[in-house]
């Protein structure tokens, strides 16, 4: 099963692509992790795309389109995967299908207020990835990474002015991509505003409905 997660930033498909990585037993691949894994091993690909991530700008596309096509020719792919995070134009959308079969595209939908209030209040482990809400899933102790004991970090995207700049990026070059994979018969919408546990449900749904 090759899936797509659609979304704005903060509407939840990381958390959504690891709960169903592991449902399903396929590969979860977030091209934000990758790069922001560059960023933090200073690698040349790091320093290339640093600036434009810390303020909110796409990479340019045939710098990810290229890491995606490399990435999609390793043999852990084979059992199925989540792109999580791309395609983000439909120019590396219309790449995509020039060399991947995809079989469903998870549109998660999300007010603007709500992915705002989310992002500001998100927090990171910088040593497991697990992610918190400051008000709707703190940690235990502030700061502190319940799991792994590591410290909690505010992403320089999620803070409010990148978020803004995030969001008018998504409008403008991610969300023609929602027509983009209606017309192909590929697009399921979930309601992402409720918590996870719900959408998790939801996403569950439409895909033992297509496993049928
Ligand atoms: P994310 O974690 O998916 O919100 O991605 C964080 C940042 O990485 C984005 O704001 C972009 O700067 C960059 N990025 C991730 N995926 C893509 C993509 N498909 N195309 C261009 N830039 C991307």
């Amino acid at each position: 099963m090759n899936l797509i997660f659609l979304g704005p930033p903060g509407a939840g498909k990381g958390t959504q692509a690891k709960i169903t990585s592991k449902t399903y037993g396929i590969l979860h691949i977030s091209t934000g992790d990758i790069f922001r894994k560059a960023v933090a091993d200073r690698t040349e690909l790091g320093k290339q795309v640093k600036e434009i991530m810390e303020r909110g700008d796409l990479v340019p596309d045939n710098l990810t389109i290229s890491l995606v096509k490399e990435r999609l020719t390793e043999d852990d792919v084979k059992q199925g995967y989540i792109l999580d995070g791309f395609p983000r134009t439909v120019l590396q959308a219309e790449k995509l299908a020039e060399f991947q079969r995809i079989d469903a595209v998870i549109n998660f939908r999300l007010s603007k207020e709500e992915i705002i209030r989310r992002l500001s209040g998100r927090r990171i482990c910088s040593g497991c990835g697990a992610i918190y809400h400051i008000t709707d899933y703190p940690p235990e102790v502030p700061g502190i990474c319940d799991k792994c004991g590591e410290k909690l970090y505010h992403r320089e995207d999620d803070k409010v002015e990148a978020v803004e700049k995030r969001l008018e990026v998504y409008n403008k070059q991610t969300e023609p991509l929602i027509s983009f994979y209606r017309k192909r018969n590929l697009l399921y919408d979930i309601d992402s505003s409720i918590n996870p546990e719900n959408s998790e449900q939801q996403i569950m749904k439409i895909l033992d409905e297509i496993n049928k």
